[in-house]
């Protein structure tokens, strides 16, 4: 495997930076960015291996969207199996007064969470 990928951003070679720039004299050219693999340890899949900036990414996605979708389409929902806990608690909420000062409130508030469930538990 080589230690370089081109950037698959389509239009890379035509945005207008210093960096893209080769050639010499009459001879000069916008070229596509060189990445060198690995160059951020992984980071989101290897992602950042072949697109050298999130404009380049997008640029891809938006011209090739019905192929990458093509490859894993999501044909129906998917579900993941909660408990949601509703629990009331005291708060305060501050109201202005007549005197134009404000003061605390009590008031029976809802907190609701959502918690996750052991999916091997059927
Ligand atoms: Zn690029």
């Amino acid at each position: 495997m080589s230690d370089y990928n081109w950037c698959h951003g389509p239009s890379c070679h035509t945005r207008q930076t210093q960096s893209r720039v080769r050639g010499s004299g009459d001879n000069k050219v916008l070229r596509t960015i060189k990445i060198k693999v690995g160059r951020y340890n992984g980071y989101q899949n290897g992602i950042w291996d072949y697109f050298c900036n999130q404009g380049c990414l997008m640029d891809f996605i938006r011209e090739h969207i019905t192929s990458v979708i093509a490859i894993a389409p999501r044909r129906e929902a998917l579900e993941t199996p909660i408990k949601v806990e509703k629990e009331k608690y005291e708060s305060y909420r501050y109201e202005w007064d007549s005197n134009d000062e404000h003061r605390r409130v009590p008031y029976q508030a809802t907190r609701t969470t959502i918690k996750s469930v052991d999916n091997n538990n059927g």
